[in-house]
């Protein structure tokens, strides 16, 4: 890699070298690691360009039906992202070449770490979508500097092979999700995800752009039709085309909204009292605005977790005729929903929640209950469930 410094004490027996790492972990027939170099500017290294070259007397092989093919010529050279060394970020560099196959006629050659035009190697897709399971997509994409596109890619490219790659047996429930990037409400910013619920986990089934009637249309089809017809319960959110579509494909399963959904409801509401309610004490000018610096978190917690000064400081919030201390009281209230066990005492809980909150004339509270109250049978299969 670059020019090796000498060693100020005696050589140890065995150098590694980056390409002896490669060689073991990221073997290519056929191909071989020409070249490798470190770039770097003022002093700090920026990125390992490897350069791979075929084999001479290779034979070169088509992208469509892997079998070997004379050459036709040779492309401009492309890039490849791949897996960074020690936080350095790692380029592949190769020119591919065409071939003339006799069945696919002049294509590219099969190139063993890119699957057609993908910008990202296999291994990277791997990579990212393994670290996307265990961070966000945002942390992942930040953390491996690449974009959130290429998160979002990997991880469907990752889960549609998990998904042609093995049969789906027993999925009983799944839920279907909606994820959020980037800004504005375009459809494009949105991507919808199915995934399974097993007692212990969260298994992803599919993910695909978009959150309109077409897409969970597309996603179930792709997860099978054996599976959604087995289909028990489905859960997920209020949103209209979901709704639509699971009533209309798993009409056998119980449609569940689910607690996660319904909890992030009641926080988005407190959240926005709040922030309304600061607003206004601030430009009013009164005292009462500081009461409500700083705690965004604790209101959103569960009370039982607040500890500490942020306890004192939401007690005494808490004591105050804000708005916000009421409408966290109806959030802390519904709480109490999810642990009952009988149909009909759920059902009593909820026509009282929902009064109070209407009668709280705090519009957020109100908006909340009046989404309740309109999908009260689907919630309370919560409990049928
Ligand atoms: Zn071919």
């Amino acid at each position: 890699m670059g020019t090796a410094e000498k060693p100020s004490t005696r050589r140890p027996a065995i150098q590694l070298n980056v390409k002896t790492i490669l060689n073991q972990i990221q073997p290519h027939a056929g191909f071989v690691f020409q070249d490798i170099r470190l770039h770097g500017r003022h002093g700090q290294p920026e990125r390992i360009e490897i350069s791979v070259r075929a084999h001479e007397g290779m034979q070169r092989r088509c992208s469509q039906c892997q079998r070997p093919a004379p050459g036709y010529d040779e492309l401009r050279e492309r890039a490849w992202r791949h897996v960074p060394l020690w936080g350095i970020a790692v380029w592949f560099h190769d020119a591919p070449r065409r071939v003339e196959c006799p069945e696919h006629g002049v294509v590219v050659e099969d190139i063993p770490w890119s699957e057609g035009k993908r910008r990202l190697p296999a291994a990277m897709m791997g990579f990212l979508a393994r670290w996307a399971r265990r961070l966000s997509w945002r942390e992942t994409a930040e953390a491996f500097q690449v974009s959130w596109e290429a998160v979002y890619r990997s991880v469907a490219w990752f889960v549609a092979w998990g998904l042609a790659h093995r049969a789906l047996k027993g999925v009983e429930s799944i839920g279907v999700d909606e994820i959020h990037w980037g800004r504005g409400l375009r459809a494009s910013n949105f991507l919808t995800v199915i995934y399974q619920i097993g007692a212990h986990c969260r298994r992803l089934l599919w993910v695909g752009p978009g959150r309109s009637q077409r897409t969970l249309h597309q996603g179930l089809k792709a997860v099978g039709p054996e599976v959604v017809k087995g289909l028990r319960f489905v859960c997920s959110d209020m949103w209209k085309p979901y709704l639509d579509i699971i009533a209309a494909q798993a009409g056998e399963a119980l449609h569940v909204l689910d607690r996660f959904h319904i909890t992030l409801h009641l926080h988005q509401a407190v959240d926005h009292v709040r922030r309304a309610e600061s607003v206004r004490l601030r430009a009013a000018g009164q005292a009462a605005a500081e009461q409500l610096k700083h705690t965004r978190w604790s209101l959103l917690r569960r009370s039982s977790r607040v500890r500490g000064r942020a306890r004192q400081k939401l007690n005494a919030l808490l004591a105050s005729k804000l708005r916000t201390a009421r409408a966290w009281e109806l959030k802390e209230v519904f709480s109490h929903f999810w642990k009952y066990r009988s149909l009909t005492w759920a059902g009593a809980f909820l026509d009282y929640w929902c009064y109070r909150a209407m009668r709280s004339r705090i519009e957020p509270m109100k908006r909340v209950a009046r989404m309740l109250r309109a999908h009260e049978e689907l919630l309370l299969n919560w409990f049928r469930a």
